[in-house]
């Protein structure tokens, strides 16, 4: 049946007047509407259920509708939703802080409350360039980053995405120009070879002096390619920032919160970074809400020079309804098994999905933590495959070359049965 025919007067509306993520307004990909969800499924409004294979874009980790989730918001709501974080503070605020200080590196002790992921970028980018400023060092107020990263939507976490891949090609010649250096050839499962670093140090060489840190996702990148590098490299970039007088800001926004199998991705190559950035999974995918996170060095510095105070302050600042959900969720997936569950997911998604290596159409396939890649030979049909995977029941958003999944954390055996079984048909129906 024709899709514009049957289309009732909502999702008319939706087309006419909403735009979605990445999406045209004059020839839209149909959208599904969902009623509710719970659990590992979200429930479509024509009835049928889907086991979601994204926890809404790595977020919602302990699935849909907790009910330790929604009391937590529950509560807050009756107390307050909002007030200013200028000259006033609260106890979602503090308590979220105290938990967080428990189990995020344990240098970082300082704490900026963001509205969302690319924000903290943004942040964590301001904080590097206004350190070396109060340094008295403002010529260090560049950046140098690896390929195939992304790092956010806003403007200057888009100039540190992959110039190609991340999704910001046509704005390239309007945003400030960054030092891009290779992605680590070196795979997470690959013996460590010492020649993918040299890029790294040419780099910071020979343009240390107009650099203020080394941006990256440790270990896993996500939306810029969902590649996933050997800890080591990250363990070497440590050493070479600290002799080059460049900070590293690590992006954990998508893997934060044990996606990879660690806590945090960074615990993979044993090093801390100087400034962090967190989003996604902090609110269980309840609320938007993200936080960069700073040494005492970085914080100290910005403080003692001037103009002494550090330049930012959005409105939603610590918001209480997102603090009180964050707390609740990080205490959740702390008082949970996360580590066992991330790997009884790694370990059926890695004996699972290996067959796809063999299709004609698969180019490669790689496993970490609780994310399974398919990575195709030639970019997917968005409208075809989107079909297939919500008639085969499952919710997977592929983009580009990349069939992936990283579902909530409490899949079991069997739902992760149906959605990898789905996986494997849908991509060998492609061209
Ligand atoms: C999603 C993401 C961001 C941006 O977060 P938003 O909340 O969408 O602004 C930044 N960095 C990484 C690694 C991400 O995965």
């Amino acid at each position: 049946m024709n899709f514009e025919e049957n289309i009732n007067e909502y999702l008319r509306f939706d087309r006419e007047h909403l735009w979605h993520p990445y999406t045209s307004t004059t020839h839209p990909l149909p959208v599904y509407e969902v009623e509710s969800a719970q659990g590992v499924y979200l429930n479509l409004k024509n009835g049928k259920r889907l086991i979601d294979g994204m926890s809404s874009w790595w977020a919602a980790v302990h699935g849909y509708n907790h009910p330790v989730l929604n009391e937590a918001v529950r509560t807050q709501l009756d107390s307050m939703s909002h007030v200013m974080f200028g000259g006033i503070t609260h106890r979602p605020a503090i308590e979220l802080g105290q938990l967080l200080l428990k189990c995020v590196p344990p240098h970082l002790t300082k704490i900026f409350y963001c509205d969302s992921g690319s924000v903290s970028v943004e942040v964590a980018l301001k904080m590097a360039v206004q350190y070396w400023y109060s340094k008295g060092l403002p010529e260090k107020c560049n950046f140098v980053t690896i390929r195939s990263g992304y790092h956010g939507d806003t403007w200057n976490a888009m100039s540190v995405c992959d110039p190609v891949t991340g999704m910001h090609s046509i704005f390239g010649s309007a945003l400030p120009k960054r030092f891009f250096i290779p992605s680590p050839s070196c795979r997470f499962h690959d013996e460590w070879d010492e020649t993918c670093l040299d890029p790294l140090k040419t780099c910071l060489e020979q343009h240390a002096e107009k650099i203020a840190a080394f941006i990256l996702e440790p270990v896993v990148q996500g939306a810029g390619g969902m590649r996933f590098y050997h800890p080591r490299y990250l363990a070497e970039a440590r050493k070479l920032c600290d002799a080059c007088d460049v900070l590293l800001i690590l992006d954990e926004i998508a893997t934060g919160f044990g996606r990879s199998g660690k806590l945090f991705a960074c615990e993979h190559a044993g090093i801390e970074p100087d400034i962090m950035c967190i989003g996604k999974a902090l609110t269980g995918g309840y609320m938007t809400m993200a936080a960069t996170l700073a040494t005492d060095d970085v914080a100290t510095a910005l403080s003692t020079g001037s103009p002494g105070v550090f330049m930012h302050g959005p409105t939603f600042m610590g918001n209480p309804l997102a603090c009180a959900v964050a707390k609740a969720s990080v205490s959740l997936l702390l008082e949970s098994d996360w580590a066992g569950n991330v790997h009884r997911i790694e370990r059926q998604l890695t004996t699972v999905l290996a067959p796809a290596a063999e299709l004609p159409q698969v180019a490669d396939v790689r496993v970490l933590g609780a994310i399974g890649v398919i990575e195709m030979k030639k970019p997917v049909d968005m409208a075809v495959i989107q079909r297939q995977f919500v008639e085969a029941g499952v919710w997977v958003r592929p983009f580009g070359k990349l069939v992936y999944v990283m579902p909530p954390f409490i899949v079991t055996d069997e739902q992760l049965d149906i959605l990898t079984s789905a996986l494997l048909r849908v991509v060998s129906l492609q061209e």
